[in-house]
């Protein structure tokens, strides 16, 4: 099949599906191609922080500046994605008290607002809090859904003409004459390959970028930091609380719904895709989170993951820590003589719409596109109402029975008991995406994104599926396993305790009694037998 378009988007993570919306919001046809989901990068791998600039504010001024400016801007267009938490800035015992002080008046010139409390206050708004705290600082910090904002820049985008093709990789780039052409890209569900007519190629692709850049002949020089993460079974503490001191391992702790992540480290790898979280990042994560919010000790870790951020390689940094979050913008034909073509890279989730904004003004610019960028003023679709979202709305929405509607039939089937997510909102999403993709009902309803990390949901949605003949009994059991290899990833760096424990007994359910190690070849041959 041959496409045509005038800008062609490399990457669906929040920074591709934040520069797709841009652009046809100032009237520029353009198509976006995903290697695989939408948010499957960095994006979806993230802390889930709405940085206020705190964290940034003695080291990179600059960041901390982009970060307290769109976190208000964000706040206000994609409020139904943003959970306006706050932030805590807290010292311990041990930590240098004067580092407060110069945070106080860095913030101040930042433009970031705080608020210094006493313990007393601080222990009223999070309960958990160590006694021991020193200095705690309120900031406006918030709690960010990465899949959610990511899926409405895309949808916003799609409703605005932008076509976007997932599973599509781009795996050729033609150049002639020190110009860009066109591209090659294969759909991974087909196995089809494309040809798209483009003059113009956005090259957003994280931790890829170089070698996509590569593609072309250019060169995009980086370096990948893994940050490592883990997930407590529920919500410690319903504030951002970060460490007042500078930017160390373990020292941010984001309510993410009904549970509360900890993170990040910060160790320099070769590979975006080949990575472990080791013992050590565990051991470490889990002493910080114990000074800092003492019951975390005893809450029960479900999920250990880590993502890769790509920052701009400085030559004299020793560290991932070292070199600026901000972004770059590389224009290959000033570069590398590859008109056409163009990367941005680095920056932050919280920052993807300023980093969209300055990507598209120099298109435009080369285009002779006049347009404004309108995105700081235009909610995104779903965000019209401006109301902020909050976790217990979510909860008692499916929690509240009115009288008589149990003995009527009407109280809704739960389909994910740890999220509370009901059968009619995983329907919905099937129907409206016509996918049989788990991970596209996952981003969007957050099953199987709970404690038990889909143990006991993920076999449901498959019956679901099934029942409605959209995924086959062999295709389901390859899912199934492949699902089952994934989530062990994830759980096998946190296993004791009562961990273990569940893990066992979710062992126990898909090998004991699905014996699922063997059951999948034969289903396989059965059913195309039947055929
Ligand atoms: C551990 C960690 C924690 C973080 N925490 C925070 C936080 O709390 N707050 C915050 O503001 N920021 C945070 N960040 C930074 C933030 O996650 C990133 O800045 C942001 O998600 C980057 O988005 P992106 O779209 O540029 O890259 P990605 O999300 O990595 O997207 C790139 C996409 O390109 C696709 N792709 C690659 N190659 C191809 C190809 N050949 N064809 C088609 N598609 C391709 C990939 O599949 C991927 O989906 C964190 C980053 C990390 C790693």
């Amino acid at each position: 099949m041959e496409l045509k378009t005038e800008v062609l988007v490399i990457g669906g993570g929040v920074t591709g599906a934040g520069v797709a919306r841009d652009l046809v919001m100032r009237g520029i046809d353009t198509i976006l191609v995903e290697k695989g989901d939408l948010a499957a990068g960095a994006t979806g791998r993230c802390h889930g922080l709405l940085h206020s600039g705190g964290r940034y504010v003695i080291k990179d001024q600059e960041s901390a500046v982009e970060c307290i400016k769109e976190n208000v801007i964000l706040k206000r267009i994609a409020s139904r994605t943003i959970e306006d938490t706050g932030g805590l800035f807290v010292s311990l015992p041990g930590d240098d008290e004067s580092y407060a002080d110069r945070f106080l008046a860095a913030c101040d010139a930042a433009g970031i607002q705080t608020q210094v409390l006493s313990l007393s206050q601080a222990l009223r708004l999070e309960p958990n809090l160590s006694r021991e705290a020193k200095t705690v600082v309120k900031v406006p910090d918030g709690a960010v859904d990465p899949f959610a904002l990511t899926i409405d820049n895309a949808r916003d985008a799609a409703r605005r003409g932008c076509r976007i093709l997932r599973h599509t990789k781009l795996v050729g780039i033609d150049v002639e004459k020190g110009r860009v052409t066109g591209a090659e890209v294969h759909d991974r569900v087909t196995d089809e390959r494309h040809h798209i007519r483009t003059k113009r190629i956005i090259n957003a692709t994280g931790a890829w970028a170089g070698h996509v850049a590569g593609l072309a002949g250019a060169n995009v020089p980086l370096t990948l930091s893994k940050g490592s993460l883990l997930i407590f079974n529920r919500r410690i503490n319903n504030t951002v609380i970060n460490r007042l001191r500078p930017p160390g391992d373990g020292d941010i702790i984001v309510p993410n719904e009904p549970t509360s992540i900890i993170g990040t480290t910060s160790i320099t790898v070769s590979d975006p895709e080949n990575f472990t979280v080791t013992k050590k990042e565990v051991d470490l994560m889990m002493k910080e989170a114990g000074l800092v919010l003492p019951p975390s000790a005893e809450a029960r870790v479900i999920r250990a993951y880590a993502g890769i951020r790509p920052l701009v390689a400085a030559q004299d940094a020793d560290s991932g820590r070292d070199i600026s979050r901000s972004f770059s913008i590389l224009d290959h034909g000033k570069q590398d003589g590859v008109r056409g073509f163009y990367s941005i890279v680095g920056g932050k989730l919280t920052t993807y719409r300023l980093m969209a904004e300055k990507m598209v003004d120099v298109v435009a610019e080369e285009m002779g596109v006049h347009i404004p960028c309108s995105t700081a003023s235009e909610p995104l679709f779903g965000s019209e109402d401006g109301e902020h979202y909050r976790l217990e709305d979510r909860f008692t929405s499916i929690e509240t029975v009115e009288e008589g509607e149990e003995q009527e039939g009407k109280v809704e089937e739960i389909v994910c008991e740890c999220e509370l997510v009901t059968k009619d909102e995983v329907l919905k999403v099937i129907n409206e995406m016509k996918t049989s993709n788990l991970n596209d009902i996952r981003q969007r309803t957050r099953v199987g994104m709970g404690s038990c990390q889909g143990g006991f949901c993920t076999y449901r949605l498959l019956g679901i599926l099934h029942e409605l003949d959209m995924v086959p009994q062999y295709e389901a059991n390859e899912i199934l396993t492949s699902f089952m290899e994934e989530r062990w990833r994830g759980i096998r760096p946190v296993l004791w305790g009562d961990q273990l424990r569940e893990e066992q007994l979710v062992e126990g359910i898909y090998l004991g009694i699905f014996a699922l190690d063997k059951i999948q070849p034969l289903g396989k041959k059965a059913s195309k037998s039947k055929k």
